[in-house]
């Protein structure tokens, strides 16, 4: 049966796992293309400029932050801690 042979050759985790990562690399890619605000100046024009470090393209503020997105979640300095 030449069909439960290629399942088997292919199915260990191939698809699931090309699957998976695509998916993922597609989430990230999209947070990482996006613009976010820049800390400093407020203006729309933070991008990556590598792994954890984002750049403003207004002014020029240069920070660390996550990976994939300049800040990370909890770090809101909004009033949150009202508790
Ligand atoms: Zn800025």
């Amino acid at each position: 049966m030449p069909r439960t042979k290629k399942v088997a050759a292919s199915g260990k985790f191939g698809p699931r796992y090309g699957f998976t990562l695509r998916r993922q690399y597609a989430e990230v890619d999209a947070k990482v293309r996006q613009q976010y605000q820049c800390p400093t100046c407020g203006a729309v024009k933070v991008k990556r400029v590598s792994t954890a470090i984002w750049e403003c393209r207004r002014c020029g503020a240069k920070f660390a932050g996550g990976a994939y997105i300049p800040v990370t979640a909890g770090a809101q300095p909004k009033s949150k801690g009202v508790a």
